[in-house]
């Protein structure tokens, strides 16, 4: 899809000339399509760059998965293989080819209903950073939108949702929840027809599928017999919030144009799950969001993992533009409710009788600084040199540009803490 148009900033202040580069790939090694803003493109380069497109298309279409998979069910389980260095469910014609290659035998129907297990994650931290839910997670909250009354769920870039809300309805008859899911990651399409996946590109609103996608995501919007919608997303962290606020915005305003009576100036209920680092940036596209504080533990992801031995806290949150008193927390996995501020909280998250509210936003208990007039991390101490709070062996000098991703001071894009 259309590339995206970027400016080098230093200060704060543009500089330079300004050029497209790829959307969805961060580094110039996955995709390295560059181009000046003010830049004549010659025939004979768009000839080749088309050629080049040409070639890197998937080999089958989604049709043709879908019609591959109709094949693939009706075989014995003898002859059901997949593929595991080509991510590809084999018909026996085509295992000659795949001769030399590692593959899985006996594919049952269980392993097709949770293709988020049997692809491998691609963990490619600038591109997919596939980190997938731990089941906990999932189950919190897929129970936490149900609860609220959702029956549909736009799936943005969360497979493994999507593949417990699917195979939850075929198994359980009254469990009455869809999900569409929108992804970049086409080997979906060999697990789920038209209208359960679209090939998707959040960071430009992008349907690979042309119109006939954009109307199956229209059509599922709709809320017909009082179906209500919620959209979930979990975008790679280290994506450009502008460009994702662009796309989200987008699906929202579809949303809106689906309801023949209006929806007011309603918002299409979301839950955007992002590190809490980012909060200000979020903030800063939907004022009407707020951050919970649960936390989001992921399965491959050795960091943002909960329990087991030596627990390590998940930076990942929810934001939502919903009633944050309704986003009901586990007691039992240590959230309280808080009456003044009206929302659960981490245990740790003291309330602060001065800021009003409460403040932390990784779980442990913050402590204020009059000085700042705000409350800070346990382990800062107010440095009257910087005039704030720092680590206590922070050095003085200021870093003087914002980071490139997430446009906070003191660190360089490389150095991201979205990024490690
Ligand atoms: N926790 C989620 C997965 C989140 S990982 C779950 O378990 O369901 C990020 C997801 O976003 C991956 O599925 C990845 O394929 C997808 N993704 C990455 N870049 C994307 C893009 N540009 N457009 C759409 N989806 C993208
Ligand atoms: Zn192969
Ligand atoms: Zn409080
Ligand atoms: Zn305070
Ligand atoms: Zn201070």
């Amino acid at each position: 899809g259309p590339a995206l148009l970027f400016a080098k900033t230093s200060q704060g202040k543009e500089e330079g000339r300004r050029f497209y580069a790829c959307s969805a790939c961060r580094d110039r090694k996955d995709c390295n399509f560059f181009q000046w803003e003010d830049e004549k493109v010659s025939e004979t380069r768009l000839a080749a760059r088309e050629e080049y497109n040409r070639s890197h298309q998937p080999f089958f279409t989604h049709r043709q998965n879908v019609d591959r998979y109709k094949n693939f069910v009706l075989l014995p389980l003898s002859k059901r293989r997949f593929c595991q260095e080509c991510q590809q469910l084999l018909l026996p014609a085509e295992w000659e080819k795949h001769s030399d290659h590692q593959f899985l035998c006996d594919i049952t129907t269980a392993q097709l209903k949770s293709p988020s297990q049997l692809l491998y994650p691609l963990e490619n931290k600038k591109t997919n950073a596939q980190y997938l839910f731990a089941d906990r997670s999932c189950q919190f909250l897929l129970n936490l939108l149900i609860d609220l009354g959702f029956r549909r769920v736009l799936s943005v870039g969360t497979p493994r949702l999507h593949e417990m809300i699917q195979s939850k309805a075929s198994q359980e008859e009254e469990f009455n929840v869809r999900s569409l899911l929108l992804d970049i990651d086409f080997r979906y399409s060999q697990f789920y027809t038209e209208d359960e996946f679209c090939h998707y590109n959040m960071f430009n609103h992008h349907f690979f599928g042309g119109e006939a996608a954009r109307e199956t995501c229209r059509k599922f919007l709709c809320e017909e017999s009082g179906e209500r919608v919620i959209m979930v997303t979990d975008p790679p962290f280290g994506g450009l919030v502008e460009a994702l606020a662009f796309s989200f915005k987008k699906l929202m305003a579809m949303w809106r144009e689906t309801d023949k009576e209006g929806h007011d100036n309603r918002e299409m209920p979301m839950f955007w799950i992002f590190p809490y680092f980012f909060e200000s940036r979020i903030l800063d596209f939907f004022p009407s969001f707020s951050m919970m504080d649960y936390q989001v533990d992921y399965d491959n992801h050795a960091l943002y993992k909960h329990g087991k031995t030596g627990r390590k806290q998940s930076p990942v949150r929810i934001f939502t533009n919903l009633t944050p008193s309704m986003i009901v927390l586990p007691e039992e996995e240590g959230y309280r409710f808080c009456t003044v501020c009206q929302r659960y909280v981490s245990s740790g998250n003291q309330h602060c009788e001065i800021c009003n509210s409460c403040t932390s936003k990784d779980g442990r208990r913050w402590k204020h600084c009059v000085l700042c007039k705000k409350c800070v991390k346990p382990s800062w101490f107010h440095c009257n040199n910087c005039n704030c709070c720092a680590l206590q062996k922070h050095s003085c000098e200021k870093a003087d540009t914002g980071c490139f991703l997430c446009g906070k001071a003191g660190h360089k894009r490389s150095a991201c803490p979205s990024l490690s």
